[in-house]
């Protein structure tokens, strides 16, 4: 049966949504605070900006009809500017290469609001009624719009200036004056508290969640990295690297080390396990990544490493193995398995696969060797 245009146009609506749902999702591991708590925030701008902009549409309409002089100037400037800055934020919210441009036009849109109000009411001997605007506004810029503490205090600040300046050269009665100087540094200070309560709760969340995060990529005995953080870092290297980089693995794993645990105990072997993983740690370079992939199997993930480098490191991990005392249990050796990528986007799983393979060809070979993979050697 044809689809109908219903059933088109509700595919085609979900497939945009999904993209824009793919941008804006959280990364795996912001790089920063600063990120993360966009990310977060993300949600919380895009939805105040559309509801600013709806309701920035209905005042211009109120506006227009409670208000005897510059009805072109009020349309234009409340029912068309400030709509436009905030629609325009709420938009950008779904393409991560503007969001600096998002997150200016978000710092301006309540100072340009507050100059607006300024221009268009400061005469008009009616500015009492809008007042209520400009300390809504500062609490916004503070707690509402989902700017950081820094950029909502320069906001407020300039919104501030450029309320206070005409107050002290106006003829207003300075009664009014007073209060309206008292209410606006209300407005600034619970707004101030709010969004520093706020931002340092953020904080906490997020240094709790990349605690979080890092306790569920290692593996608790060794404090390597576990398998699926090895994942993740394999796929986040490959997506670094350029077409000419080459990327290598090197699987190793002890010889007869159920022996330690049958001679020297489970505890021993467990020692024997993080000193062999420190060792490890300490004999690669500091772009390569250690993960423990189970028992007493390890695998070295090597960016930027042709299979010939690769192999110059597992010669030189084995010289290290062989010359270590384990505590206990003396000296242990290691088989490994060497593998470079056959091209840049092969997977870590065929990888591993001819990396394994090569390992148990090192077993069958006398064990403590290291042996490249031959490319041919394919996946099953
Ligand atoms: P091969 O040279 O063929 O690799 O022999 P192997 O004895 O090293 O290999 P095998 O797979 O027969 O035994 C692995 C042993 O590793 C068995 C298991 O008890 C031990 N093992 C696995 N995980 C741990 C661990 O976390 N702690 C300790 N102490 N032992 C472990
Ligand atoms: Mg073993
Ligand atoms: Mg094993």
């Amino acid at each position: 049966m044809p689809a109908t245009l219903f059933e088109k146009l509700t595919v085609t609506l979900k497939s945009i949504f999904d993209k824009l749902h793919r941008d804006t999702a959280m990364p795996q591991q912001p790089a920063d605070f600063n990120s993360w708590y966009l990310h977060a925030k993300l949600p919380q701008i895009r939805y105040i900006a559309l509801v600013t902009t709806m309701l920035y549409l209905i005042y211009s309409v109120a506006e227009y009809h409670v208000l005897p002089d510059y009805h072109v100037k009020r349309f234009l400037l409340h029912g068309m500017l400030v709509p436009a800055t905030m629609a325009s934020v709420g938009i950008l919210t779904h393409f991560p290469r503007h969001h600096r441009a998002m997150l200016w036009l978000l710092v301006l849109a309540p100072i340009a609001a507050n100059s607006v109000n300024i221009y268009l009411n400061f005469d008009a001997g009616l500015f009492s009624y809008f007042s209520p605007e400009i300390y809504l506004s500062i609490m916004w810029t503070f707690a509402i719009s989902g700017l950081r503490l820094r950029h909502a205090l320069v906001s407020a600040a300039c919104s501030c200036l450029v309320i206070s300046i005409p107050m002290f050269t106006s003829q207003l009665p300075a009664a009014f004056v007073q209060l309206h100087l008292m209410w606006l540094f209300s407005a600034f200070s619970f707004g101030f508290v709010s969004a520093l309560v706020l931002e340092k709760v953020h904080y906490n969340l997020y240094q709790k969640q990349m605690e979080l995060a890092l306790l569920a990529s290692r593996d608790p005995l060794t404090q390597l990295w576990n398998r699926q953080k090895m994942a993740t870092l394999f796929t986040q290297e490959k997506q670094a690297a350029n077409v000419h980089q080459a990327m290598s693995l090197i699987m190793i794993d002890i010889d007869h080390f159920k022996s330690v645990n049958d001679e020297f105990g489970h505890e021993a072997g467990d020692i024997v396990l993080q000193h062999f993983a420190r060792l490890l740690e300490n004999n690669v370079r500091k772009q390569d990544h250690v993960g423990r992939f189970g028992g007493e199997e390890f695998v070295i993930i090597l960016p930027n490493t042709s299979g010939g480098e690769a192999l110059t490191v597992a010669h030189k991990l084995q010289q290290a193995i062989n010359q270590y005392d384990f505590p206990t249990v003396g000296r242990k050796t290691a088989s490994m398995g060497v593998t470079e990528a056959v091209h840049r986007h092969e997977p870590l799983a065929t990888m591993m696969h001819r990396a394994d393979c090569t390992l148990y060809q090192a077993k069958e070979q006398g064990r403590n060797r290291v042996l490249f993979a031959d490319i041919g050697v394919s996946p099953a």
